[in-house]
């Protein structure tokens, strides 16, 4: 949408430009622009990126001014805006294999939740003031947070292990940051990542269904289902 204002400010020529300035504008100031319920869904959104601008550079100068930082050949960059207004947070070490190239946005999204302990398990929901039982649905036999659910539970331990020999993988031990520092350290493949992340939604998703469905699924079906995932990402991406 910045592009737009951009499109407004710098390429005064175009008909667009010209369109908005002599049926919305009506000579006044861009910079004083209100969103309106009488115009456009489109040139309200305009309007509100105008305000998020003047808002992160303080005044209509600055804003130019950083407009005109992302101007590359006379060309608005959109990755240059980006960069520039995006709030910047070290990378975590387990970046690349959570969003590396090929994980399904899915499992990227699972496994993020793993890595911030994020996930509603029921120890968490417990300390959130549920009065639940703890036991996980997995081996039914310990209590459920992310570590367990992951990388302790009997039936996990059993999938990771059978998995982990399928993608070659030689796990160290399974902790969650000892896993993810292993493949931050040293060169993974697309499909040892992908193969891990499916590993860990089908892991969480197999949990829910036990308890919101009853249905129950073995490792080796579940395995099954991880290594077709994993085929069908890799054809997709051709990669091997
Ligand atoms: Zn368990």
């Amino acid at each position: 949408m910045i592009k737009w204002i951009w499109k407004l400010l710098y390429r005064p020529q175009s008909i667009w430009s010209r369109w908005v300035h002599t049926y919305v504008l009506k000579g006044h100031d861009f910079w004083l622009a209100t969103t309106n319920i009488s115009q456009s869904w489109y040139w309200n959104n305009v309007v509100k990126m105008k305000n998020l601008l003047l808002d992160i550079t303080g005044s209509p100068a600055q804003a130019l001014q950083l407009l005109e930082g992302c101007s590359t050949n006379l060309m608005y960059n959109t990755r240059l805006m980006y960069d520039s207004v995006k709030f910047c947070n070290p990378k975590v070490s387990w970046h690349n294999l959570v969003h590396g190239k090929g994980c399904h946005p899915k499992h990227s999204f699972a496994g993020m939740m793993v890595m911030h302990n994020a996930l509603l398990t029921i120890d968490n929901l417990m300390r959130r003031g549920l009065a639940l039982v703890n036991r996980c649905a997995l081996c039914e036999a310990c209590s459920e947070d992310v570590h367990h659910i992951f990388f302790n539970c009997s039936y996990s331990t059993h999938l990771l292990n059978y998995i982990g020999i399928w993608l070659g993988l030689s796990l160290r031990s399974f902790s969650l940051f000892t896993i993810a520092q292993d493949f931050a350290s040293r060169r993974s493949t697309c499909r040892q990542r992908i193969g891990f992340m499916a590993t860990i939604y089908y892991l969480w998703n197999e949990r829910n269904v036990r308890i919101f469905k009853g249905v129950k699924c073995s490792v080796d079906t579940l395995s099954v289902k991880i290594k077709k995932i994993v085929h069908l990402r890799l054809y997709g991406f051709g990669l091997s």
